[in-house]
């Protein structure tokens, strides 16, 4: 252990010194860097170490994969091609997605591909190669994806567990596993404050990635019993895999706070750019991508079993680039499969004020369908800067709000609400469950609204946001508008606390983790140096 926290120490600064753009030409010793050696037990975790997470998920997994079959023979290598030209060509339209299709037919063509596809798609191979290219179709694309991926996972995944390749792999993971502390990362400026601490602007010392740390104060969580929702909130930003929401990268602790770094988001919350720029509410084409990029999120949520419950524009941020992603999971719960949530009678359950779905107002049962009501109300406040049964700022008791909610029509006098924004909202807003958009076993995605939407590229991030923050503008309300944090009572941590503290504290999140690696350069940095010196070794396991 001494050894190891010695290496990943020396390899700290050693990065430290040459992952900044510029020191990343300056010619380095590169030969002196050296990626920890990996323990021989239980390195994988619980991730596993099936095909699809080893070589599909993990992007460090990927790359390394993709250089294996690169380097193998030509068979495989045109197997990574071809999959990499399926990757390019369901993100294009038109005539680039023309284009990438005759590229695609091209390498399924080549001998060193055909050998393996007609073994693994058999009769349907013989078809495809007689078909001329118009009758190519996404069937057809989606058939030969899936023998290439068969053929994979046989013979070339096993040699690949034995190569050089796959040792740095796991050199990699072990990398991955080093402690996280606030030595780790720089410290700016503060963002917001929640409830527990401050969200501060923080970058990752030796990538120079940066994210927001949302702080929670340990002693502030257990006077408010909070530690159950705060692993809450971590465990589904942990689990969400999608540009949509706010993605968890490192969970660590210090002496005083539990620490959570996420997704940067510099261009401010809806709610800020319905209110607080001028002209209230935000134009149409906006509106649109942005309902498009949430409702994605919200499908991305209820596909993992988890219910949002605090859908509303304040808790919808945009990054520097115009792109949006929900955040705050605090009061999310994951459903067990076709469970819905009981309410105690008596109590009025989780959620928004003006944003609550008749079905909790009525304290019934519930499910996913209270999200796609406040998805509802969401837009109609991006149009009109009001909700639907709430003016802004209206002094009104929620009671009020509750009997507009479950008896009044929604009603659209503001000028700018066009057909299709009417006719979705109103389908949000249906009062009865089985009536409402997004609850009937139908996608959203397919209204009329989103007619200008390609969710494909959307989902790939290849849509242009049609509004880009500019980078010297603060989106938030002044510091001072920040109530500050009252004083805590001492309240003494014992052991459990400790424990609960030990275990929330999990480190890096692989996935993220190495798409930082990628995306700085440290992955190309280290690895091609490395990468020669160990192949030329013969590898032990
Ligand atoms: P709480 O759950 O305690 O309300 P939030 O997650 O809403 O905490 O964070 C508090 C505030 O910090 C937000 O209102 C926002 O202004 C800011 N904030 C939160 N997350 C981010 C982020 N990822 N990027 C930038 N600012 C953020
Ligand atoms: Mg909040
Ligand atoms: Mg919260």
């Amino acid at each position: 252990m001494g050894t190891l926290q010695g290496e990943l120490m020396y390899l700290n600064n050693l990065v430290v010194n040459t992952t900044y753009p510029g020191a990343q030409q300056a010619g380095t010793s590169r030969s002196s860097m050296s990626l920890p050696r990996p323990k021989s037990s239980g390195l994988l975790g619980s991730e596993g170490s099936c095909y699809e997470s080893l070589c599909e998920q993990q992007p460090i997994g990927r790359r390394l994969f993709r250089q294996f079959l690169l380097d193998s023979n030509s068979q495989y290598a045109a197997a990574a091609k071809l999959l990499e030209d399926f990757d390019y060509w369901q993100h294009m339209e038109d005539e680039a997605k023309e284009k990438a299709k005759m590229s695609v037919l091209a390498k399924f063509c080549q001998p060193e591909s055909r050998t393996f596809l007609f073994s693994h798609a058999g009769d349907a191979a013989e078809k495809y190669t007689s078909l001329s290219i118009s009758n190519f179709d996404e069937a057809a694309m989606e058939h030969v994806r899936e023998a290439t991926r068969t053929f994979l996972k046989g013979g070339p995944f096993s040699e690949y567990l034995k190569s050089p390749f796959f040792y740095r792999f796991l050199q990699w993971k072990e990398y991955e596993k080093q402690k996280i502390t606030r030595k780790y990362f720089y410290e700016f400026r503060t963002l917001g404050r929640g409830g527990f601490g401050e969200v501060c602007a923080v970058q990752v010392k030796h990538t120079g990635q940066m994210y927001a740390c949302k702080k929670l104060d340990k002693r502030r969580l257990k006077t408010k019993g909070g530690e159950r929702l705060a692993l809450i909130e971590k465990q589904i930003l942990e689990k969400a895999n999608s540009r949509f929401v706010i993605n968890l990268a490192y969970a660590y602790e210090d002496r005083t706070h539990l620490c959570l770094v996420i997704d940067l988001m510099s261009g401010g919350d809806l709610k800020f750019h319905i209110y607080d720029l001028g002209k209230r509410g935000i134009r149409m084409e906006r509106v649109v991508y942005y309902v498009a990029q949430i409702t994605s999120g919200i499908l991305h949520l209820h596909s993992m079993d988890i219910v949002y419950r605090d859908m509303k524009p304040e808790n919808v941020l945009l990054d520097a680039k115009g792109q949006c992603r929900l955040s705050d999971f605090g009061l999310a719960v994951e459903l067990p499969k076709g469970k819905k949530i009981c309410q105690k009678k008596g109590y009025i359950g989780a959620g928004t004020t003006g944003y609550m779905a008749p079905e909790i107002l009525r304290q019934e049962n519930y499910g996913m369908s209270v999200d796609w009501w406040s998805v509802g109300c969401s837009i109609y406040e991006m149009v009109a800067a009001r909700l639907p049964f709430k003016d802004f700022k209206e002094k009104v008791q929620n009671e009020e709000v509750t009997r507009r909610t479950l008896e009044d029509d929604c009603k659209f006098q503001h000028s700018d609400f066009d057909a299709p924004v009417k006719d979705l909202i109103s389908h949000f807003l249906k009062k009865k469950v089985q009536n409402r958009l997004g609850c009937r076993g139908d996608d959203p995605r397919n209204h009329v609204f989103f007619k200008g939407i390609n969710f494909h590229r959307l989902e790939a991030g290849l849509a242009e946001p049609p509004w880009v923050p500019k980078p010297n503008v603060i989106y938030a309300k002044d510091m001072d508008a920040f109530r500050t944090a009252s004083e805590v009572e001492d309240v003494k941590l014992d052991s459990k606390d400790e424990r609960f503290f030990k275990e929330f504290s999990t480190g890096a999140v692989p996935v993220r983790w190495q798409k930082e690696m990628i995306e700085s350069g440290t992955f190309d940095l280290l690895n091609s140096s490395e990468l020669n010196a160990s192949c030329q070794e013969s590898v032990c396991f």
